[in-house]
């Protein structure tokens, strides 16, 4: 794993200026995406200025660069854009209505200034039936930090006080940064409802897919033994799932068959062929949850979910709710901090995007302080 040769607060030499990862055209690709100085945003009433401590990079990220039909089709992105939507930092200040929103089920009462803090990348209106209903991913007025608006890969950035949530004093810095896949994941674990099960029956759980969301969901099972499939090229990642716990790992190769044997199957992959591999894998009465977001739709035999009482549900990231609990969750999984592959700086976001797009890293963290880096 790489190391930063700096890390910490205070990165900035120029006061009321900030350092950001700005795409400034919807063209595709890197050469438009620049390190820019620009002035330090104004919280809003309800708002909160944070200093970034690491960003953490995705898919998502580089399908933004890259502006494919994923990112085109979903978001309606202004630009220039800062990107990123991952992030842990520091609260700087409290907008001026955010003490009046403590303490009242808007805002978390931990946070103050100087508290180290995660959260959520969806901005919602919480005045429509969806977010009123619980499902605020599903927020009609929906914009996501750093695809619709700007994002987080900036020394300073703000973000609503509803989204962010303190991290535990017992959480490293480096586990907090993969708060927003995580939530993603224990999302995922929320939607596969494990209270269907009787007291006492300890479920059948398998994940498809052993890349960063398909483990992050694996730790996010916590206790439950956990099978993962992957494929004969995923041997690298199922045998880190082994070593994050995994009880059995398969290979499944295009001609082998998988057995009906799991409670629970979640799909991770994003291939269509994996949602196949998710159907077949599950066992009658059982429930596959639908993470992974294939390129293209995938057939499913109703007939045959109809005779096996089959459930299939979608999870989409997570609802403001997810958050609530994320700071407990992420202090039961230290191990969360095993899939850092990378740590580089603002200035490596080229070389991060590239080891993404060749799958060569499972997640990498950008260091806004970091201003040489030691890739491995
Ligand atoms: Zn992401
Ligand atoms: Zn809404």
């Amino acid at each position: 794993m790489s190391t930063a040769t700096q890390h910490g607060a205070g990165t900035e030499s120029s006061v009321g200026t900030i350092t950001a990862l700005v795409k400034s055209d919807p063209s595709p690709g890197l050469g438009n995406v620049s390190v820019a100085r620009l002035p330090e945003p104004t919280p809003g009433p309800r708002d909160v200025l944070v200093e970034l401590i690491y960003a953490g990079l995705c898919h998502t990220d580089v399908a933004m660069v890259d502006r494919d039909a994923a990112a085109r089709g979903g978001y309606r992105p202004s630009f220039p854009l800062t990107l990123g939507h991952e992030f842990v930092a520091r609260v700087v200040e409290l907008g001026s209505a955010v003490p009046d929103m403590i303490g009242n089920g808007d805002a978390d009462p931990g946070l103050q200034p100087g508290q180290r803090v995660v959260g959520g990348s969806h901005v919602t209106c919480r005045r429509c039936s969806r977010c009123l209903s619980g499902r605020s991913m599903l927020c009609e007025n929906l914009k996501v930090l750093g695809l619709d608006i700007d994002g987080i890969c900036a020394s300073r950035f703000v973000v609503p006080a509803v989204n962010i949530v303190p991290v535990p004093d017992s959480v490293t810095d480096e586990t907090a940064a993969l708060a927003e896949p995580f939530a993603v994941a224990v999302h995922a674990v929320e939607r596969a409802n494990f209270d269907q099960f009787p007291p006492g029956y300890l479920p059948r759980v398998a994940v498809v897919g052993p890349g960063t969301v398909g483990l992050l969901v694996q730790c996010a099972l916590g206790e439950y033994p956990v099978t993962m499939i992957g494929t004969p090229a995923d041997a690298d990642q199922l045998a880190l799932a082994r070593d994050l716990g995994a009880t059995a790992c398969l290979a499944i190769g295009p001609d082998d068959s998988v057995e009906q044997a799991f409670d629970v199957v979640i799909e991770a992959a994003g291939h269509h062929s994996a949602v196949a591999t998710a159907v077949a894998a599950c066992t009658d009465g059982g429930t596959v949850v639908c993470v992974g977001l294939p390129a293209q739709p995938t057939p499913v035999d109703t007939a045959d979910l109809a005779r096996r009482e089959i459930n299939i549900v979608g999870s989409r990231a997570y609802d403001l709710s997810t958050w609530k609990i994320m700071g407990e969750r992420l202090a039961a999984a230290p191990q969360l901090e095993r899939l850092i592959s990378h740590r580089l700086g603002f200035d490596d976001f080229g070389a991060a995007i590239e080891l993404l797009r060749n799958r060569q890293a499972v997640k990498i963290l950008l260091d806004p302080a970091a201003r040489t880096t030691d890739a491995s």
